[in-house]
């Protein structure tokens, strides 16, 4: 631990007036909510959480799911994990199909030959070894290359320009990630040997956005989707439509892969053991794996930052919480969602115990509103930690969260899940590109971050509440 987290967390320790000893009716009422007040002021100091993504994106860097990178991570984290004294640290194993990426260039030929900026969608196919050349047939949005004749498709490199829009709660994300999950997809059924996209971002630098492609087949996931696909950045997306505009474009599309049926990934785990309630767990998520391309440092390095520095806070307080709070930071999100998906498997028979999960997956900016998806008889319950987080300047918010990516399967199975929503207005200008690193965080809006989690995660670990309870009959 650095030296201002020490010195914040003894001043903290020091003004607590429970024990070690202290049951859960003293820590009741005013004790409880005081005590979470203390947990905000020391994440205004805190220097773990930051430490824990400013060391992870610089000792460790990309770490692409199911690569020795990831595994790497998974090796840090769980010795940084252990130092920091959590307990019970593990890897919940698992395996992936792999793929990464070798080369990718776009080539316009003829007259106006140029070279463009492009990355590789997770999944691409390869074209064969130096290229393969095409004309490229352009569309506005996704919806216009479904809509269109085969015959005007087919042998040719289908190229979807549809813009992202910036949207603070990052909604633009869902529709503008569509052309990158269908497009190869879609223009293989009408007989396109290619598929290059728009990159799936909100600036207008010369970075192209990556982000995994449709790849299921008939068996599931499978290495690769139906063809060679490709993100190309906003300013080459701009060049290609100004050429376009001028005639026929022929392009030397040229793409390398490696893969591999199966690889290891797995979900690094680590706990602040509870005392008389210990079995019950609070679940805070993240993801560990990052794309290739930058250092994964607002995707999701913040948010395990966010998540270990808010459960360490708690760890340092004189008394065991009642429940457990168990810090997942799950492998292989990037690639489809690998980490959720084991853990909801591997952890089956403990389901029922988890009592509330939370996952930081949107960078680390402002958290601005606080949803809750509670059974209706304890919505008090989400009064009550919306009414301690208000000063923090986050609004109450409805009981619709979706929870995050990687837990959204916990809650679908009935898990409650917390939303803290944060200000995503510039998260995709850096999003999977080799912009996102660590100089992408403002420790100040991180800090808010860390202190929204330790005092709702306190809280919920606690107060002995139970945010299934249906609602109360007349
Ligand atoms: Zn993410
Ligand atoms: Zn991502």
């Amino acid at each position: 631990m650095k030296p201002v987290a020490a010195a914040a967390l003894g001043a903290l320790a020091l003004s607590l007036t429970f024990t070690a000893a202290a049951d859960t009716a003293a820590m009741e009422g005013e004790a409880l909510l005081a005590t979470a007040q203390q947990l905000i002021d020391a994440a205004k100091t805190d220097e773990t959480g930051l430490g824990f993504v400013e060391g992870l994106t610089t000792e460790i860097g990309p770490r692409l799911a199911g690569s020795p990178d990831e595994q790497r991570a998974r090796d840090w984290a769980v010795a940084e994990l252990k130092a920091l004294g959590f307990a019970n640290v593990r890897v919940d194993g698992f395996t992936i199909p792999y793929w990464s990426r070798t080369h990718e260039h776009l080539t316009v030929l003829g007259p106006s030959a140029q070279s463009m900026v492009i990355t590789a969608l997770g999944g691409s196919r390869a074209t064969p070894d130096g290229g393969l050349e095409a004309e490229v047939v352009r569309f506005d949005t996704l919806a216009g290359l479904k809509a269109a004749p085969n015959a005007s498709v087919t042998g040719k490199i289908v190229f979807i320009d549809e813009e992202m829009f910036k949207t603070q709660d990052g909604s633009g994300y869902g529709l503008a990630g569509l052309k990158r999950r269908e497009c190869a997809k879609a223009a293989a059924g009408k007989g396109a040997v290619a598929c290059l996209i728009r990159s799936v971002g909100t600036q207008h630098h010369r970075m192209p956005h990556t982000g995994v492609m449709d790849r299921s087949g008939p068996g599931g996931p499978m290495p690769t989707g139906a063809l060679p696909a490709a993100a190309v950045s906003a300013p080459d997306a701009d060049q290609m439509t100004r050429l376009l505009a001028r005639g026929p474009v022929r392009v030397n599309l040229d793409i390398g892969i490696e893969t591999a049926e199966t690889a290891p990934s797995g979900n690094v785990i680590a706990e602040v053991e509870g005392g008389a309630l210990k079995d019950e767990i609070v679940l805070l998520g993240c993801h560990l794996d990052s794309w290739d391309l930058g250092t994964g440092a607002i995707d999701d390095g913040a948010g395990c930052g966010i998540i270990v520095g808010a459960a360490k806070l708690i760890d340092a307080l004189p008394g065991k919480p009642e429940r457990t709070i168990r810090v997942v930071l799950y492998g292989s999100e990037e690639v489809g969602l690998f980490g959720g998906d084991a853990y909801a498997r591997q952890h089956s028979e403990e389901l029922g115990a988890h009592v509330l999960a939370a996952e930081s997956d949107f960078g680390a900016g402002r958290i601005w509103r606080f949803q809750t998806r509670f059974g209706e008889g304890a919505l008090d319950h989400a009064k009550t930690i919306q009414s301690v987080l208000m000063p923090l300047g986050v609004s109450p918010g409805d009981n619709s969260a979706g929870g995050g990516p990687d837990i959204g399967v916990l809650a679908r199975s009935g898990v409650p899940v917390v939303t803290p929503s944060q200000d995503g207005t510039d998260y995709f200008d850096f999003h999977h590109t080799p912009d996102d690193t660590f100089d992408k965080i403002d420790p100040q809006t991180f800090r808010q971050n860390v202190a929204v989690y330790a005092a709702f995660a306190f809280l919920a670990a606690e107060a002995g509440w139970d945010f299934r309870a249906p609602a109360q009959s007349e």
